[in-house]
């Protein structure tokens, strides 16, 4: 199957359920997304600041790049420019960084906070309290250069199906009581990113709009570190 095939696949299956397809492009090569935005997908995943910047810098314009791994504040200005969503935001401390910069260059970035729903401790994530505690802190209330547009989500690896399911829902649940506490009249926020290639149909049936599907789209990722050709 090619990147195009495998596209169309997500494509007549997410649409009916009117979930966004991110196509999750780390670790491949430009050649590969340019076959993948040919195909007519734009909206793309990257996890890594440098691999992203590069790609951007050789890719069509009207690509839509997603941030969705672990964000170090020093880099933030490197993306800050062109990033069309900020998935992995884990601190008050690096959503103040996001909004220094995107008000430097005159943007809004839209972020989505990254809620730690897995059973396990080595991912980045939020805890649910912590996450209450930004949205009432005062920083938070004096940002005019971020809006935040939903919560994003890892479940557990490897996990049983009623885990990762159990996890997507806990995510939705969450999503639902930050909605009616702190955002009740923005209807831009709507977003819940979860499902990956080996779960997305369970986060789907738990009220995920949005995917982000690497390998099944790209194929294995071979190439541990990615090098500009
Ligand atoms: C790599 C990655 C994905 C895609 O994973 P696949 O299993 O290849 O679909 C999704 N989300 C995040 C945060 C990732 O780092």
């Amino acid at each position: 199957m090619s990147i195009a095939d495998n596209l169309l696949k997500y494509k007549t299956e997410l649409d009916e359920s009117g979930v966004k397809l991110i196509a999750v492009s780390k670790y491949h090569q430009a050649s590969a997304i340019q076959e993948a935005y040919d195909a007519g997908q734009r909206v793309f995943g990257e996890n890594i600041v440098q691999e992203m910047v590069e790609k951007e810098s050789l890719l069509p314009k009207d690509i839509d790049w997603h941030l969705i791994g672990h964000l170090q504040t020093n880099k933030i200005k490197y993306i800050a420019p062109f990033v069309r969503l900020i998935e992995s935001v884990d601190s008050l401390k690096l959503l103040i960084e996001i909004n220094k910069q995107a008000t430097k260059n005159k943007r809004i970035i839209d972020c989505l906070l990254q809620i730690y729903v897995a059973d396990e401790d080595t991912k980045f994530g939020l805890e649910y309290d912590e996450a209450i505690e930004l949205l009432r802190s005062q920083e938070y209330s004096e940002m005019q250069n971020i809006r935040i547009v939903g919560l994003m989500g890892i479940a557990s690896n490897n996990a049983l199906e009623k885990q990762t399911l159990d996890e997507f829902m806990e995510l939705k649940v969450l999503f639902d009581g930050i909605k009616v506490s702190f955002f009740r009249k923005e209807e831009s926020f709507k977003e819940i990113s979860m499902g990956m290639s080996g779960d997305y149909k369970l986060a789907v049936g738990a009220g995920s709009t949005m995917v982000r599907i690497g390998s099944n789209i790209f194929g294995k990722r071979i190439i541990k570190h990615y090098k500009a050709e």
